[in-house]
């Protein structure tokens, strides 16, 4: 077995885990795996374990990888290919490839991006599931919509044909403390029930990285966005 299959069965062991400690169903726990920084064998390894969702932050290496995947996968069934999500940071004049190459962003943060984003979506490939980031902790060096704008962006997104609206995503300001962790993802989680009482239908709450998971979980994450403790360490700081 490789060294990534072994950690891929640890992070769903640990997310069992923190389901079974926190009263949630696991089966309700989507676990992307991002795969920044590493090239298409490491995710043709996880490929082979099983795993699914991949998840990148720079669009040019994600776009190149998720050619170079494409290939190495080639004789594999359509409904079994990776299904791609982009979750870094996002320039308006890049959004066209982001439409194009993934499923999924988690980091709309404008109507701007929004806007093209649906725009640009090629319509053989169906609506683009789109995640609003928040910024949670309130940092000024990091990217998310400010909280008492949510309601706002999102009124914005529902309306744009080619984009459909799963939930909201953050990344909080480190810490290694659990209840400062667990402080930063229920404030996302609430923002996310305030807009279900407005009547948005949606079904993600993007929340959870390698080291802040549990807390993520305990606080309703549907989704975990895992990089090193699949993957290892990264050689670039990101
Ligand atoms: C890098 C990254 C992750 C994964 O981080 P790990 O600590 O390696 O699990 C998750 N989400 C975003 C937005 C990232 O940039």
């Amino acid at each position: 077995m490789s060294l990534i299959s072994q950690n891929l069965q640890a992070v769903h062991e640990a997310i069992a885990l923190s389901a079974m400690r926190y009263d949630r169903n696991p089966t309700e726990i989507a676990l992307l795996a991002v795969s920044k920084t590493f090239g298409p064998e490491q995710v043709v390894d996880a490929w082979h374990a099983g795993q699914r969702a991949f998840g990148e932050n720079y669009l040019q290496e994600g776009v190149d990888k998720i050619a170079a995947v494409k290939c190495l996968l080639a004789d594999q069934a359509a409904s079994e290919q990776p299904v791609w999500h982009f979750i870094g940071p996002i320039q308006s004049n890049k959004t066209r490839p982001i439409a194009e190459h993934f499923s999924w962003v988690h980091s709309v943060d404008r109507e701007k991006i929004a806007s093209r984003l649906s725009e640009q979506r090629p319509h053989e490939l169906g609506p683009l599931n789109i995640c609003l980031q928040v910024n949670i902790s309130g940092e000024n060096s990091k990217s998310g919509v400010h909280p008492d704008e949510v309601l706002a962006l999102a009124k914005q997104v529902v309306q744009l044909p080619n984009l459909r609206l799963r939930g909201l995503m953050s990344v909080p300001e480190a810490s290694d403390d659990e209840v400062v962790q667990r402080q930063a993802f229920r404030r996302l989680a609430e923002l996310q029930q305030q807009l279900q009482l407005q009547g948005f239908v949606l079904d993600t709450l993007s929340m959870g990285m390698s080291a802040d998971m549990p807390a993520a979980i305990a606080e309703g994450s549907t989704l975990v966005r895992i990089g090193s403790a699949i993957f290892g360490k990264r050689h670039y700081a990101v």
